[in-house]
């Protein structure tokens, strides 16, 4: 493991008391790495900690099946598939403006080379994703990561699996030390009772690990509240004004507080207040949806069915089933033939889970790029920064994304390993 370079101390142009809008894993996590500089740190969360994508993900940290989301297999999906409400990726008929603006630049970026100067760009943030929640760790917050064990991602057929095995050699080539193999279902369901016949392959992906969302963004705000910083929950952020030396952070309740530098975190929202400040990405929502279920033998380790686009997870004596991912406005309600969607396309592969016991059914929405990278880093203003747009993968990338954008913060430049994540591309 690499040693984490300690973060500047304040130095006299440095920001002494710095905004972040959203208390969602990234916006905790830089406030949390701004801390360890000394910063003062002030969280502006409209709703409360953890209201957005962050709390009812898969909570998978396996930075080897990081990558961009565009990639060449979207477009064979084709528009038939992406149409129908059962699929596991949705489009709704009626797209809006910024949807068809978003999806054309999507689409454009699904090219094997875009997709391979996109995983070259994710390499260095992978490697120390987990190193990262070592540091946190290290520092006193007290959420737990869990090792994987075996990753076991499972297909009916061998055949099935030889998509997932192409990817992660693509992985590989480009840098990242991904650790997998095929096993034959036999095996596969040896190791984990709770799978049906119907897997008949699986791979397994070894090093990666998990933790409980709410649990480990609630215990980042505990942190970063026991370390003198105030995060105001119920306090949503309507402007931004530049002062002489500071910015105004005004809320929708008119009351305005003025600081030396602003971090916007607020997920899939991210444009409202980002967009004046020259960042044009579009970010679109990818909903995706979860709910837990009991299992009479609960999986070592998370689950996942590529071809159904499911993700399981054991957390908190409970199997959280997530899936989908629909284009649509985030803030449209659930619909619920998209939990049905999950259930049915789940059902086949796991014994003894109650899929009809649901808890917590839950909406959310990924903030999505088009070209499938964060954004992260300094605005047009010198005192707006950004750190958002990780799609699938935000809880995994959220502490390293933390330490590098509260490094950029506090030097005036980012890191080398941040340039393709420029939020101004
Ligand atoms: C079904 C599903 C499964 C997923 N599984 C995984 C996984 O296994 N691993 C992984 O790494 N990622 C996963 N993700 C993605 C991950 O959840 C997101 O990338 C991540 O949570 C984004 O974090 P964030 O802090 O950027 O945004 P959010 O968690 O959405 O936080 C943004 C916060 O900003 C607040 N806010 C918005 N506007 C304002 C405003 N104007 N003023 C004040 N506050 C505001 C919101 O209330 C919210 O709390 C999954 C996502 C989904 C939907």
């Amino acid at each position: 493991m690499s040693v984490s370079k300690p973060l500047p101390a304040l130095g006299a142009g440095s920001p002494r008391s710095v905004a972040v809008v959203g208390a969602g894993m990234v916006g905790l996590s830089t406030a949390w790495f701004l801390q360890e500089a000394g910063v003062q740190v002030t969280v502006y969360e409209r709703d409360h900690v953890a209201a957005g994508a962050s709390w009812g993900n898969a909570g998978w940290l396996t930075p080897d099946l990081t990558a961009p989301l565009p990639e060449p297999a979207v477009l064979r999906y084709g528009l038939r598939a992406v149409l129908s409400p059962r699929s596991p990726v949705y489009l709704p008929l009626r797209a809006d403006r910024q949807l068809l603006r978003f999806l054309t630049g999507f689409v454009a970026h699904s090219t094997p080379r875009r997709w391979r100067r996109g995983m070259a760009a994710y390499v260095p943030l992978n490697d120390r994703a987990l190193e990262a929640f070592d540091v946190l760790a290290a520092g006193g917050v007290s959420g737990q990561t869990h090792s994987a064990g075996t990753f076991l991602a499972c297909f009916r057929r061998e055949r099935d699996a030889q998509g997932l095995l192409t990817e992660l050699d693509a992985i590989r080539d480009a840098g990242q030390n991904a650790t997998f193999a095929p096993m034959t279902g036999w095996k596969a369901r040896a190791m984990e009772p709770a799978l049906t016949d119907q897997v008949g392959a699986a791979v397994a992906i070894y090093g990666q690990r998990y933790l409980h969302p709410p649990e480990y963004v609630r215990s980042l705000a505990q942190a970063v509240r026991a370390r003198g910083g105030q995060i105001v929950e119920g306090a949503g952020v309507a402007d931004l004004q530049h002062q002489s030396g500071g910015v105004n952070v005004v809320c929708t309740t008119g009351e305005s507080r003025r600081h030396d530098a602003v971090v916007l975190a607020n997920g899939a929202e991210l444009p409202q207040l980002a967009g004046r400040y020259g960042v044009r990405q579009p970010v679109q929502a990818g909903r995706g949806y979860s709910f837990s279920v009991p299992a009479e033998q609960l999986p070592g380790g998370p689950l996942y069915f590529p071809q159904q686009r499911v993700a399981c997870t054991p957390l908190g004596g409970r199997l959280r089933v997530a899936g989908m991912m629909e284009f649509r406005r985030h803030g449209d309600p659930l619909d619920p033939r998209r939990i049905a969607a999950i259930v049915d396309a789940v059902r086949p592969f796991l014994n003894g889970v109650d899929l009809e016991d649901r808890r917590n059914e839950w909406v959310g929405s990924r903030p999505c790029t088009a070209d499938g990278l964060p954004l992260i880093g300094a605005t047009a203003s010198p005192r707006v920064f950004v750190g958002g747009g990780h799609g699938m993968w935000g809880i995994a990338l959220g502490p390293i994304t933390g330490q590098l954008l509260a490094h950029t913060v506090l030097k005036g430049e980012a890191p080398a390993e941040l340039a393709p994540f420029d939020p101004l591309r």
